[in-house]
């Protein structure tokens, strides 16, 4: 039997994890399922499917949210798809003997994802968070590929303090603080898995979609339009788990390009923002561009 594959992509929030799965959708063969860690919660999230359907009622995921009626099964998957912090940490240190609990889970996480994978589409989970990633990579049934998106700090954290409909504010320091531990935890998973990896910079997604959505099909991408400098795409209908509200936009849609910002004032700045800003100053900045096992 041939594995699922998945593209699974990896970044802070506000980093265009949203942007590049609906691009990805348009594209023939891949599906952009949305934030799938959040699956077991569906009764917590009054936002619809990107079809507009309640995800209760959508024909993707409403038999998968059905099932969870079933005793032990979402239970089993919360194990695993949302593990706690030491069974995160065992599977690390021996990623072949998972305790109990999580091993429980595989077989519904397995399940899950190959229902998703059904009707013959690479499944774009975008997740975001590494662990959901390492743990998919360290299942022989799964064929996962990375996707990375990083983006300046101070555009993140800045982007956070414009809270979207279905998030409340979020204070600069807990931004900061999320953005620096998905870099640095996607740096370790990057370093400990064999899996193909590519980290793009947001920048680029903005300002030159056309060659981001090549690095990462390994062909043009037939879904963009270019007219009068700007790029845009005919977004649609999609099955996208929660994520972010724009799923729901219909239409033509212009991509925004991004502007480089001038450098904030540290003093104003708390003791995570300024982690974040020498973490992404000393280190990423310089390596927003990485392949790794990426076929060309
Ligand atoms: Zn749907």
């Amino acid at each position: 039997l041939s594995k699922v594959p998945i593209l699974f992509l990896v970044g802070s929030g506000r980093s265009g994890t949203t942007l590049l799965s609906r691009l990805l959708d348009g594209e023939a063969g891949l599906l952009a399922v949305g934030e799938t860690r959040y699956l077991g919660e569906a009764r917590r999230w009054t936002e619809s499917c990107g079809c507009g359907r309640p995800h209760a009622e959508c024909p993707l995921w409403g038999p998968l949210i059905a099932d969870w009626s079933e005793p032990g099964r979402l239970a089993a998957w919360q194990a695993a798809a949302i593990a706690g912090q030491a069974d995160q940490l065992a599977a690390w240190i021996a990623p072949r003997k998972p305790l109990p609990a999580l091993r429980g889970g595989l077989p519904v996480l397995r399940d899950v994802y190959e229902r998703l994978a059904s009707r013959g589409d690479v499944v774009v989970d975008e997740s975001k968070t590494p662990w959901l990633g390492y743990l998919l990579a360290e299942q022989p049934w799964a064929d996962v590929r990375f996707v990375e998106l990083v983006r300046d700090p101070r555009d993140v954290v800045t982007s956070w303090q414009q809270a979207k409909s279905y998030l409340d504010y979020t204070p600069r320091e807990v931004a900061a603080q999320h953005w620096l531990r998905t870099c640095v935890t996607a740096e370790m998973i990057r370093k400990r898995t064999g899996n193909p990896w590519l980290r793009l910079p947001f920048a680029e997604l903005a300002n030159d979609p056309s060659t981001a959505l090549t690095r990462v099909l390994r062909r043009a991408p037939e879904g963009l339009q270019h007219t009068e400098g700007s790029w845009s795409f005919d977004a649609r209908s999609n099955h996208i788990y929660l994520s972010n509200p724009d799923k729901l936009r219909r239409g033509v849609e212009t991509i925004r390009p991004t502007a480089t910002r001038p450098a904030a004032i540290l003093e104003q700045q708390g003791r995570w923002e300024r982690l974040a800003l020498r973490y992404w100053d000393r280190w990423l900045v310089s390596r927003t561009y990485v392949t790794k096992r990426w076929p060309v």
